[in-house]
């Protein structure tokens, strides 16, 4: 059992100001593994107090201190990453082969932060100014539970690029995962204040960066109901927002895809993350012509799936990270068959031989339409909706029917036709025949997926913003 009872305040580990404790689960076994104490408003406020005390002297600093800054902190996540890699696994419950994606990523994407900063011109000329882009001031950074250690990391290397400082507020339901990401940055020795971590929960310690006026810059990802709320409070005092949201990405299968490819690597998009990523590919759309064919394909390639337990090397989707998450997967795929959509893959419950932990059988329904719940809503687990189309036009019109803008998958056998299709999809991600992931390229949501990108030169540059000096040149 952990108890975790220290927050990460001006470069020490103090004890909250906040009382209340949260209980923190093994989600393949239901037990409780760790409590987590939790910071509170003021907590928050001496968080920020902090960060905007170091503000002045670390927005100063050169390009290369911060490059050797970011550099020391990718070193020491980097020694973490088996201790990290076990905490993800306990804490989450995810697989270990993605676990392992996660805790490297954790690190990777500190250096790459530090290979941006390297390549960026932070002056320019504009007609007759000198254009310098300046950091914003205190960034509040909010991040979920889906992948802790790379959302922490992540957004604190943009922001320091940018010359920003930082109060971090992760998702209590991660406070294992956090505590060993806080003690290896901690281990970079940066200046006091620069960030600050605060556990606590998104309606107390959340709200509070989120109302500031001492935080100039929001950076969030999490649900959409909850980033709305997130730019309303913002724009009390104006913060620069960056939201990264929800999705129900498409993933358009082409009539002349190769099915032995295109199946595996659709049932892969929608299944990553044990289903719990905003960029799942949740809605397969397939050619009516060869649907039968397809789902013939899914049925034998999901029997390969392994559902179960996350330390097993073999398994690729485990369990719920909550009971309220498992209920939730549950209710999907209840409304799901209510609404008439046939499944041909999975069902409620747990998988066979599982009785206990939360989790889920790897889950696909035929015969959906775009218009039914499980088409429209994001259902954070693995449950995915086949919906069958025309021609590719009609493709292209059920991938953009949505509300969200995530991210996209085109699978062919002629990628210059892929890319045509790419083009007209409304997502700020669109990923031909691939899952792989581009670090320099940036990363968000078009419609109610999100505002602004992360990730590249476009990541670095939300949390900074131009100024003009002008009879200078
Ligand atoms: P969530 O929105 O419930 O919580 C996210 C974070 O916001 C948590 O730290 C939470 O404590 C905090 N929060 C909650 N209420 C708040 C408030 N009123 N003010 C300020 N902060 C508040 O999301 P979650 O359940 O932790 O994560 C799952 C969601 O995240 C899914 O919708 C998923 O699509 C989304 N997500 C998006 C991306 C992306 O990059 N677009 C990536 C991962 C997850």
């Amino acid at each position: 059992m952990q108890i975790i009872d220290k927050i990460y305040i001006d470069g020490a580990f103090v004890t909250p100001h906040g009382e209340a404790f949260f209980d923190l689960y093994n989600p393949a076994t239901e037990a409780v593994i760790g409590r987590v104490r939790l910071a509170d408003e003021a907590d928050a406020n001496a968080a920020v107090a902090a960060a905007k005390r170091a503000f002045p002297a670390f927005s100063r600093t050169t390009k290369a201190a911060r490059i050797d800054m970011l550099m020391r902190l990718h070193e020491a996540v980097a020694a973490s990453e088996d201790a990290l890699l076990e905490a993800i696994v306990e804490e989450y419950g995810a697989p270990v082969s993605r676990g392992r994606w996660m805790a490297r990523h954790a690190s990777s994407v500190l250096s790459d932060a530090a290979k941006v900063l390297d390549g960026y011109a932070f002056t320019r000329r504009a007609g007759t100014a000198e254009v310098s882009m300046e950091p914003l001031g205190v960034a509040g950074l909010i991040t979920p539970w889906n992948s802790d250690a790379g959302f922490i990391c992540g957004k604190l290397a943009a922001a320091l690029a940018a010359g920003c400082t930082a109060v971090i507020k992760p998702s209590e339901m991660s406070a294992i995962q956090t505590r060993i990401v806080t003690e290896a940055l901690h281990s970079a020795g940066l200046p006091p204040g620069v960030f600050n971590i605060v556990t606590g929960r998104g309606d107390t310690v959340g709200a509070r960066i989120a109302a500031h006026p001492d935080v100039a810059k929001l950076s969030f990802t999490g649900s959409t109901a909850v980033g709305k709320t997130i730019l309303r409070t913002a724009a009390e005092t104006l913060k620069r927002v960056t939201l990264e949201l929800g999705g129900k990405s498409p993933v358009v299968v082409l009539d002349d895809a190769n099915f032995e490819e295109a199946v595996p690597l659709a049932l892969q998009a929608g299944f990553m993350n044990s289903g719990q990523a905003c960029i799942a590919g949740t809605r397969i759309l397939v050619p009516q012509a060869r649907l039968a064919e397809f789902e013939a394909a899914v049925v034998a390639e999901v029997a390969k799936i392994q559902a179960g337990d996350p330390r097993d090397a073999r398994t690729s989707v485990g369990p719920m990270v909550s009971a309220k998450q498992w209920e939730r997967v549950q209710r999907y795929i209840r409304i799901g068959t209510d609404d008439g959509a046939r499944l041909i893959a999975g069902g409620a419950g747990r998988p066979e031989g599982v009785g206990s932990g939360w989790f889920v059988r790897p889950t696909v329904f035929s015969g959906v339409t775009n218009d039914m719940t499980i088409a429209r809503e994001e259902i954070f687990g693995p449950v995915l909706s086949i919906i069958a189309y025309r021609d590719t036009e009609h493709a292209i019109e059920i991938a953009n029917d949505t509300s969200y803008g995530l991210q996209a998958y085109v699978l062919s056998a002629d990628v210059e036709r892929a890319r045509r299709v790419a083009t007209r999809i409304e997502a700020g991600r669109v990923l031909v025949n691939t899952l792989a992931h581009e670090p320099a390229a940036p990363f968000g949501g078009f419609k109610q997926s999100g505002i602004g990108r992360e990730y590249g030169t476009f990541g670095l540059e939300a949390f900074l913003e131009p100024k003009s000096v002008l009879g200078v040149l």
